[in-house]
């Protein structure tokens, strides 16, 4: 039986990506569960498929294996074939239930458990404890673009952002003042409601007082009984000196403010250095290329060096070779953690003229004929080899 393409049974593009994969393998999975279709066997063949597609797409390697030779890379003598588990249906994949609670979490086998996990949840937000309603404010990330300059000395920023913060008028209460709280009508108090899906029952979070069972009376007015309000906060951030592309920095309690007086998130710097004009970074060792005129590498001499603190003088010797690579020692960046600095490495290039006028045409010819083979060692020893190489042939 031909089998059906796995970006077609998840119908999703080829470029889709992590998140894009995961939303639809989870539409599928739910609606073809085993759980939910009793006895269905197409259902259930609907099900392995979409676990397998999901199984090779979501694994970068496994997936450009696939976009390249299609199923054949998971059949005997593929690239893939035999790997993995075992269990489910042949050519080596796993259990598609395995599958099912690597992105749904929890344990529990069949049975009404996973689909509680699910559906119970309350839109994917972090579980609230049952006292009151309160919870922890999330983590909030920001990106920080910083320059080469800034990331090697570090560098004070003030970052600007909007956030939840705690209201002010009702304390993070979410009640306006002299206004208590009563038992939600919507749960009786329960905190949750029950309803039916297909042929299942599952208990999710009451909507309306997110699972503490109680309900403010009178809403504070400017936070419409949230306890917290949208503002924009201004934080100061330290950036260390030797910061990379991908360092993060915590700034602790500058996240989402906590619902009903719950601990607030934390905000993540994630700082990104711009690339430079003149430098390469590689770790603490900064990297660049000089172009030397043909006569300074020829004559030798110096030549002034851009550095992160400025010029600074490299001598070239007589007879300076192109890519050969010099090192100014300390002039890198200071490492993250033990502030030992990094080296600059040099690789010069032979700059060699463009346009020449008569005047100094002639004189490099003239120098041209002076110059024997003793002269340019390296090019006589290439000649040497290539006329051995063209009688032997
Ligand atoms: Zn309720
Ligand atoms: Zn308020």
């Amino acid at each position: 039986m031909a089998k059906r393409d796995y970006y077609e049974i998840l119908g999703v593009s080829r470029e889709a990506d992590a998140d894009a994969l995961k939303k639809a393998y989870r539409k599928l999975a739910i609606k073809y569960h085993p759980d939910k279709n009793p006895g269905d066997k197409e259902s259930e063949d609907k099900f392995k498929e979409a676990s397998e597609a999901y199984e090779v797409l979501k694994d970068t390697e496994k997936r450009a294996a696939y976009d390249r030779f299609g199923h054949a890379a998971f059949q005997p003598g593929g690239a893939y074939s035999g790997a993995g588990g075992g269990g489910g249906g042949g050519g080596g994949f796993h259990d598609p239930f395995d599958i099912f609670r690597e992105v749904f979490g929890g344990g529990g086998g069949g049975g009404g458990g996973i689909f509680d996990e699910i559906f119970g949840g309350g839109g994917g937000r972090r579980a609230r404890s049952d006292s009151g309603g309160a919870s922890a404010g999330h983590d909030l990330r920001y990106d920080l673009e910083i320059n080469l300059k800034e990331a090697a000395a570090g560098v004070d920023k003030e970052i600007k952002y909007k956030r939840p913060v705690v209201c002010k008028s009702c304390s993070g209460s979410g009640a306006a003042a002299g206004s208590g709280q009563e038992r939600c009508n919507t749960c009786g108090g329960l905190g949750q409601v029950s309803s039916s899906r297909g042929f299942i029952s599952f208990q999710q979070t009451c909507p309306e007082c997110r699972g503490s069972g109680v309900r403010i009376k009178n809403p504070c007015g400017d936070c419409g009984g949230e306890g917290r309000v949208t503002k924009t906060s201004k934080v100061n951030v330290k950036i260390p000196a030797g910061a990379d592309s991908g360092t993060r920095l915590r700034s602790q309690g500058n996240g989402e403010a906590g619902i009903m007086g719950g601990p607030s998130g934390d905000l993540y710097v994630i700082v990104h250095v711009k690339e430079h004009e003149i430098f390469e970074r590689h770790g603490d060792d900064l990297f660049c290329e000089i172009p030397l005129k043909f006569t300074l590498a020829t004559l030798g001499g110096s030549v002034q060096v851009p550095t992160l603190s400025g010029k600074v003088n490299l001598k070239i010797p007589q007879g300076t070779q192109s890519n050969q690579m010099f090192k100014l020692r300390g002039h890198g960046l200071p490492n993250l953690r033990n502030g030992r600095r990094g080296d600059q490495l040099i690789r010069v290039t032979i700059d060699v003229p463009k346009k020449l006028n008569r005047e100094e045409q002639e004189k490099l010819k003239e120098f041209a004929d002076l110059c024997g083979d003793s002269t340019h060692p390296i090019g006589a020893g290439f000649w040497a080899k290539a006329k051995r190489f063209f009688e032997d042939l």
